[in-house]
C-alpha cells in the first residue's frame, strides 16, 4: 500500500463538486458511497448545461454547424478515452450505456459467434453479477459450462486453482480488475497472460479501477476493457468498451439499426466499420460529451496523486475501525482500491447502513450485486465505505465514532 503523502490540496478539490456542500439529516455530508458512483465535478455539470444551451443536435449525419460541432466533441471524448486506457487506435474504442452493457454486447456478439458447446468461460468468485449472468445467459443459450476461480479468506483469487481451471476448452476469462465490494485488486497481467498461453481471450471488468489505476490496455495486451462514466467523475448512462481492431472487426454487431450500417437494402445490408458497427441509434450524446471533462479534471488531478490520497485514507479508516470492538473486516487483500468492507457482530448491516445515514454518513449497505462472493463469506451482506479524492480523514473520523457508537449500542 502507498503511505507516501500527498501534495493534493483537498479543500480546493471539495469546492470542485456541488452536492459535498449540504446537510442531510441535519448533519454535514459525508459521501462514502463512491463506489457506486462518484460525485461531479462542476466542470462536468456545466458540460452538460452548455451543450444543451449551446450546440445540441444529432451526430455525425448533419450537415450544419451545430451538427458539426456536436460530433466534434463527441469525437473528441472518443480520443481522450483511447488515450486514457493508451489503446492503439481510436477505433477500438466503443460507447456503451456503461459497463453492463459493454459486457452484455461482448457476450452478445463475440460470446455468440466464438463460444459453443463444450466451452467454458471463467469468471471469479468475487464478479459483479453484471459480469456473472451475462455468461451464464450464454452458457445457457450454447451448452458452454462456467467455471469459478475461488479466493483465500483474505479475498484474494488463488491463482494456482485458476491455472488449473485452463484448458484449451477455455474461450474466455471474464474477471474484475478491482471488486466493488472488498477492494481487491486483481494480478490482471499474470490472469490475461497465463489466458492467452491457452488461446482464450480475456475481458476485464474496470468500472472499479479506471478512476484509481493507471489503465494502458496495450501493456496489459487485454482483449476487452470496459468501464462506466459515472464511476470515474463522468455522468450516468455511459460507458465504453475498448476491443481490439482484429476481434472488434471478426465480432458480429450487436443492436440493428441506424449509424451501424453501411447500406440497406431488402435484399441485404452492409454493416458500418468499427466502432460504428456497435453503435447502433442515437447515443448517449449530451454524457459523452460531458465525460471528456471528468477525464480531463482527473487526468490534471493525476492519478498518482489521487492515488496516494485515497490510500492513506483506507488505511486510516482500517485503523480507526479495527480498533472498535466487534467490528470485521471482508476483503483483506494486499492490494486494495480504497473500498472497506465491514460488520458489526450481531448487527445487520442494514441497520448500521440506516444509523450512519441519520449522521449524515452515506455508505452502501447489502450484497453490492455480489451475491456469490458473499455466500462465500457466509453472510447476507457488508457495511461498504468507499473513498474517493474529496474524501477526508476527518470524516472518517465520523465514520468511527458512528460505528463506534452502533457497536457499544448493540453489543
Ligand atoms: N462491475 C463492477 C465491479 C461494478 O462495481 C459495477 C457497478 N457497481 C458494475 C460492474 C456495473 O456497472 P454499471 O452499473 O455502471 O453498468
Amino acid at each position: 500500500m502507498n503511505m507516501m503523502s500527498t501534495s493534493l490540496d483537498i479543500e480546493r478539490i471539495r469546492e470542485q463538486f456541488p452536492i459535498l456542500h449540504q446537510e442531510v439529516n441535519g448533519k454535514p455530508l459525508v459521501y462514502f458511497d463512491n463506489a457506486a458512483t462518484t460525485q461531479k465535478p462542476t466542470v462536468v455539470i456545466s458540460a452538460l448545461e452548455n451543450y444543451y444551451k449551446g450546440i445540441n443536435s444529432n451526430i455525425h449525419r448533419g450537415a450544419h454547424a451545430l451538427a458539426d460541432q456536436a460530433t466534434t466533441a463527441f469525437e473528441a471524448t472518443r480520443l481522450s478515452i483511447k488515450d486514457f486506457i493508451n489503446a492503439k487506435e481510436v477505433e477500438e474504442v466503443i460507447f456503451t450505456k456503461g459497463t453492463t452493457d459493454g459486457i452484455n454486447l461482448i457476450a452478445a456478439t463475440f460470446g455468440r459467434a466464438f463460444i459453443g458447446e463444450g466451452d467454458e468461460i471463467v469468471v471469479s468468485t468475487m464478479e459483479h453479477h453484471s459480469n456473472i449472468v451475462p455468461w451464464q445467459m450464454l452458457c445457457e443459450e450454447k451448452g458452454a459450462q462456467l467455471k469459478v476461480i475461488p479466493l483465500n479468506a483474505k479475498g484474494e483469487l488463488l491463482m494456482e486453482e485458476y491455472e488449473a481451471l485452463l484448458s484449451e476448452k477455455t474461450k474466455l476469462v471474464a474477471v474484475v480488475h478491482a471488486s466493488n465490494a472488498l477492494g481487491t485488486v486483481n494480478p490482471i497481467s499474470e490472469i490475461i497472460s497465463n489466458a492467452h498461453a491457452v488461446g482464450a481471450k480475456v475481458l476485464v471488468d474496470g468500472a472499479q479501477s479506471c478512476s484509481h489505476l493507471d489503465i494502458d490496455v496495450q501493456a496489459l495486451d487485454v482483449d476487452f476493457f470496459v468501464s462506466s462514466a459515472h464511476k470515474i467523475y463522468g455522468p450516468t448512462g455511459m460507458g465504453f468498451l475498448y476491443g481490439k481492431r482484429q476481434l472488434l472487426e471478426e465480432m458480429p454487431p450487436y443492436q440493428g439499426g441506424g449509424e451501424m450500417i453501411k447500406t440497406v437494402s431488402f435484399e441485404g445490408t452492409t454493416y458500418n466499420e468499427i466502432p460504428y458497427k456497435f453503435e447502433a441509434g442515437t447515443p448517449n450524446i449530451a454524457d459523452v460529451i460531458a465525460f471528456n471533462e471528468a477525464i480531463h479534471w482527473i487526468s490534471q488531478v493525476g492519478k498518482e496523486a489521487i492515488r496516494a490520497h485515497e490510500n492513506e485514507l483506507l488505511a486510516y479508516a482500517h485503523e480507526k475501525l479495527s480498533a472498535i470492538d466487534g467490528v470485521i473486516f471482508y476483503g483483506e487483500a494486499e492490494d486494495k482500491v480504497a473500498v472497506v468492507s465491514f460488520g458489526i457482530q450481531g448487527v445487520h448491516p442494514f441497520d448500521i447502513g440506516m444509523m450512519l445515514d441519520a449522521r449524515g454518513i452515506a455508505v452502501r449497505t447489502g450484497h453490492h450485486c455480489t451475491q456469490p462472493l458473499m455466500q462465500f463469506f457466509g453472510i447476507e451482506g457488508t457495511v461498504r465505505a468507499s473513498f474517493s479524492v474529496y474524501n477526508t480523514k476527518e470524516e472518517i473520523d465520523k465514520l468511527a465514532e458512528g460505528v463506534a457508537k452502533i457497536a457499544r449500542m448493540m453489543a
